[in-house]
């Protein structure tokens, strides 16, 4: 289903992969598991033949979420909860939810309540990760989602199926990752859209498929340096509608860097195939970068930006905001004046799930850098 695609059919892939999803699923027989973000280690779910599926959100109407979910709970959780609620529920036999929040600490109960005849799992990241304690308690995690699915299952992958699902994922995330560099030193061989949408479709398709495309796509491409691009960093949890890379591709602005849990926050960590799966697998949560709900320390994100920026040499960070993102809107304050007084420009790009029009932040981005042209540019 995804092993022969063209950069083309990624990108129309990508921004609605369900109908694939669909075919895979009826092709192959085999059950779909459903995840929202951040932290659930996919590597399990697929080592028991089913395909982890990261929810990320319809840009279909709104009908049922409204009714179970406050107007200001962020407009990712609405999205995602609507798309399970009306229009592809049926295609999940199951959904393994993290708690990284307080909207998704209630969520998973909704998300429990309204399928009952599915397999609906928590998975539960410590907050605190910079306690002794952590490691520990991801550990116990995991293993306690291998138990459940095993129970729901009645079957349970041993070693050798484990490290060779890792080994699967090491090699989607060795793939993207050379793609990025190519991205990020060429900008005129990939679009900032083409790229986050192989990195979307990743998290949503069977990754031994996909990895043989991502090779295709990546053993054909030609280095173009182009023009006047402005490098810059992304910064945030994920980033949607998709037109906003069009935006950010019509505006000569190269990614050279994220933050992203669908970004550069997916390619943390390769996971050693040598040893105990279940260590090794913890071992990755601890290597990935700030997540904002999960981390305690507060100036964790503010180090990681800065370091990133330096370190990549962009122009400006864009801060990609979610409406109503509790957790950003609690980070967002500090980190925007350390960022000012650090002398970085910001610019804080505003999204919202089921939008139909961003001539705003087309309009807002181009001041934006219009500004800065004289200036740091
Ligand atoms: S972290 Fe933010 S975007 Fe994610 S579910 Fe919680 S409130 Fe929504």
């Amino acid at each position: 289903m995804w092993e022969s695609l063209s950069l083309k059919d990624v990108v129309a892939l990508a921004r609605d992969p369900y109908p694939s999803i669909r075919k895979w699923a009826r092709d192959t027989g085999k059950k779909v598991v459903g995840s929202t973000i951040a932290d659930v280690p996919e590597e399990v779910i697929y080592a028991f033949d089913l395909l982890p599926v990261t929810i990320l959100g319809t840009h279909k109407p709104l009908k049922k979420a409204p009714s179970h979910l406050p107007d200001n709970a962020c407009s990712l959780a609405r999205s995602n909860l609507e798309l399970a609620l009306s229009y592809e529920g049926d295609l999940f036999s199951g959904f393994v939810l993290p708690q990284v929040c307080d909207t998704t600490q209630h969520l998973s109960d909704i998300w429990r309540i309204n399928f009952p005849d599915k397999y609906v799992e928590s998975y539960l990241a410590p907050r605190q990760a910079d306690r002794p304690s952590a490691r520990y308690w991801v550990k116990e995690e995991i293993e306690r989602l291998i138990e459940s699915l095993g129970k729901w299952l009645g079957k349970k992958p041993g070693n050798d199926a484990l490290n060779a699902s890792i080994a699967v994922h090491n090699e989607n995330r060795a793939l993207l990752g050379e793609l990025y560099k190519i991205k990020r030193e060429s900008p005129g061989t990939i679009t900032n859209k083409e790229f986050f949408a192989m990195m979307k479709l990743s998290l949503q398709a069977d990754k031994a498929e996909i990895n043989k495309s991502l090779k295709t796509i990546k053993d054909s491409l030609k280095a173009k340096k182009g023009k006047k691009f402005t490098d810059v960093i992304l910064v945030g949890i994920t980033c949607d509608p998709p037109e906003i890379f069009d935006i950010l591709d019509e505006l000569k602005l190269n990614i050279v860097g994220d933050t992203l849990v669908d970004g550069t926050r997916y390619l943390q960590g390769m996971v050693s195939v040598n040893g105990n799966p279940i260590d090794a697998l913890a071992d990755r949560h601890f290597k990935r970068g700030f997540f904002s709900p999960i981390h305690d320390n507060v100036y964790k994100n503010f180090e990681e930006v800065k370091k990133l920026y330096n370190d990549t040499k962009a122009k400006a960070v864009i801060f990609v905001h979610i409406e109503f993102c509790e957790s950003q809107e609690y980070d967002l304050p500090d980190l925007k004046n350390m960022i000012k007084k650090e002398g970085i420009p910001i610019h804080v790009l505003d999204t919202e799930y089921q939008t139909t029009s961003l001539s705003h932040v087309l309009t807002r981005a181009q001041a934006f850098f219009e500004s800065l042209k004289g200036g740091s540019l």
